[in-house]
């Protein structure tokens, strides 16, 4: 039986958004909703595209804009039209839209939510929005009840990082998973990089985070640097911006088009193609933003052929290397300092951990640390495995 290579597909049902966070970069308020015409034409489509196991993740704008009914029907008519194949669902909301109706569909479905909290509520509301807070924690409670999965992404920006422990002591006093997102500089705005978080700051938080999480690992979980850490011990990337992206994710827009990725979706110069013309994968290859991601990825075996992290890093997002340069292509994506710095710290942490427990020839991860090393690596790696 030939392999099966899972692939994502982002659905966008609308760019609408009813906050308005300062460093948005993705919602447009003109934007249409989805019609079910739309998402049928959608399952027509991967109906031949593929016929591999497909992850939805439904995206913004805001997804849940949307209403229930639109959820109740766009998951049945993908549930069935793509049976027996495996599929999964996921979501990132703000919450604000939350309805028991809404929690009941999803629930149905199993639908997992990501959510976007950016730390304490004086923080998170003067970077987002006033009232964001109480509106996202009131969402959160009702997908709560309902038995639904929810976790946080926090985005750190230029302005926040100066309250790291701040918002490090919510997330482990609330209980609550900690997944981060660096502030990209917003390519809509007058001043793109006004909330942007730089590469070199970027770099240190992840130190930092590594660091507050080997002394918390029994009460919180960081996505990040579980992410990166299995990156170091598997050799390949684990999330989108450590592996070759483009070969594997789609995102569908409002009116059925195609692009690589979420970020994308509104930049007509990135649109591949329309669900309605049933593009096959070399069609969508072959458009020119499908060329122009694939110049990306012919960039990364030359630019990062001599880096030590390049089987598991992939020059990271093309979307952070291409956007902001208006769609040219000048270089891998700018968290590149970051991401070696982090990798580096990983790499280097574990082997000098490993080799200060080798003194009797044999290495052992539950061993405790050498002298002069940070301890806690083998902990960490043994906590992600059995997770
Ligand atoms: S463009 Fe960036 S965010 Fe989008 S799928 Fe690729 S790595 Fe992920
Ligand atoms: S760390 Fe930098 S140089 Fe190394 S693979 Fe990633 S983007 Fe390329």
């Amino acid at each position: 039986m030939a392999h099966k290579k899972p692939f994502h597909v982002m659905i966008i049902p609308t760019l609408g958004c009813p906050s308005s966070c300062s460093y948005c970069w993705s919602s447009d308020e003109r934007s249409p909703i989805m019609t079910m015409e739309t998402v049928k034409e959608m399952v027509e489509w991967l109906q031949t595209f593929r016929d591999d196991p497909i992850t939805f993740t439904f995206h913004g704008g805001e997804p849940l804009l949307a209403g229930p009914d639109f959820y109740r029907e766009a998951l049945s008519l993908i549930t069935e039209g793509l049976r027996p194949r495996k599929i999964a669902f996921a979501l990132q909301t703000n919450l604000w839209k939350m309805t028991p109706e809404m929690a009941q569909v999803l629930a149905e479905y199993r639908v997992p939510i990501g959510s976007s909290l950016d730390g304490p509520k004086d923080l998170n509301d003067l970077q987002r929005s006033a009232g964001y807070f109480d509106k996202t924690m009131a969402g959160y409670e009702i997908a709560r009840a309902h038995g639904l999965s929810v976790q946080f992404i926090c985005t750190f920006t230029s302005y926040s990082i100066d309250f790291k422990e701040d918002i490090f002591n919510f997330f482990l006093e609330n209980g609550l998973t900690l997944k981060l997102h660096p502030a990209l500089p917003s390519i809509k705005s007058d001043d793109p990089d006004q909330w942007a978080l730089a590469p070199v700051k970027y770099g240190d938080l992840l130190v930092y985070l590594l660091d507050r999480y080997l002394e918390n690992m029994d009460d919180i979980e960081v996505r990040n640097i579980n992410d990166l850490c299995r990156c170091v011990f598997t050799g390949r990337g684990t999330v989108c911006t450590y592996v070759d992206c483009m070969e594997d994710t789609f995102a569908v827009g409002p009116n059925g088009t195609i692009y690589p990725c979420y970020r994308f979706v509104g930049m007509e110069e990135w649109a591949m193609g329309n669900v309605r013309d049933r593009p096959t994968v070399a069609d969508l290859a072959g458009s020119e933003a499908g060329k122009r991601m694939r110049a990306f990825k012919d960039m990364v075996d030359r630019e990062c052929k001599s880096c030590r992290h390049i089987r598991y890093c992939r020059g990271g997002c093309p979307y952070n290397a291409i956007a902001p340069s208006g769609g040219e292509l000048l270089g891998v994506d700018p968290h590149c300092i970051a991401y070696k710095r982090i990798f580096d710290e990983i790499a280097d942490r574990f082997n000098k951990e490993i080799f200060g427990s080798m003194g009797m020839g044999s290495a052992c991860l539950s061993s405790g640390p050498s002298e002069g090393a940070k301890p806690g690596m083998m902990a960490l790696i043994q906590k992600i495995i059995s997770s």
